[in-house]
């Protein structure tokens, strides 16, 4: 076996490396949190809408309860001066009783109004608190989720850290020289497969076979010495 054989090996687990970040970044929860995001922001929306209805409505039928109970007390009063035996003449009683009678319409006016009102409140109270437990079911569905990506990350974490030590180990036993040559590969390789063994007449990172003159240049190498796959450019290593 070629000593060049710890190179498929630190191509390896850098390769697992790059699965362990991929997984990271391609979580499926991801898109299962982003869905839910997005419903969590339209219910928001429609919270909001429907609370500005409910705010205008709601003030209208405060301000009706309001003016009741002014007219309420003004009518309470007349009609105790009505009935307090004060009044000097009939006319003046009259004029009260007028006035106390006014009041009186005007208050079942505003009566009448606030059923109304309450009628048109019906509806959107309903679907406030419809909206309502819908947000706070969405917003636990969030944190529920988001457990469960914090839980795969740190698997995720965990494994990448093993595969680190692992390769520590490996770099140790290649050697500096070693360690050199493939680091020196893969930044010229960039995202590409730095490192493949010789499998028959195909390069292990292309996959790609290898013309038959070249596969006997490359036979004829010292084992020792590193040969580029004249497909792809990675190292083969035989
Ligand atoms: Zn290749």
């Amino acid at each position: 076996m070629s000593e060049l054989e710890v190179l498929v090996e630190l191509q390896e687990l850098d390769t697992r490396l790059s699965q362990l970040t991929h997984r990271s970044k391609t979580l499926p929860e991801y898109e299962q949190l982003a869905t839910l995001q997005a419903e969590d922001r339209e219910l928001k929306t429609s919270f909001g809408k429907i609370e500005v209805e409910l705010s205008t409505l709601r003030q209208s039928q405060n301000d009706r309860e309001v003016e009741i109970q002014q007219l309420e007390d003004k009518i309470a009063k007349a009609t105790s001066s009505l009935y307090s035996g004060d009044m000097t003449s009939p006319k003046e009683a009259a004029v009260l009783q007028g006035e106390i009678d006014s009041l009186s319409k005007r208050q079942s006016i505003l009566e009448d109004q606030i059923i109304e009102l309450m009628e048109q409140i019906e509806p959107y109270a309903t679907e406030e608190t419809r909206i309502s437990t819908a947000r706070s079911n969405c917003q636990e569905a969030i944190t529920v989720i988001e457990g469960e990506i914090a839980a795969a990350l740190s698997e995720v974490e965990s494994e990448r850290e093993s595969v680190a030590e692992e390769k520590r180990g490996v770099e140790t036993r290649a050697g500096s020289n070693l360690v050199k040559l493939y680091e020196d590969n893969r930044k010229r390789m960039g995202d590409h497969t730095a490192v493949g063994r010789l499998v028959g007449t195909s390069c292990g990172a292309c996959f790609l076979e290898i013309a038959a003159v070249e596969i006997d240049r490359i036979r004829r190498l010292p084992s020792d010495q590193p040969s580029e796959c004249p497909e792809c450019g990675a190292l083969v290593v035989r």
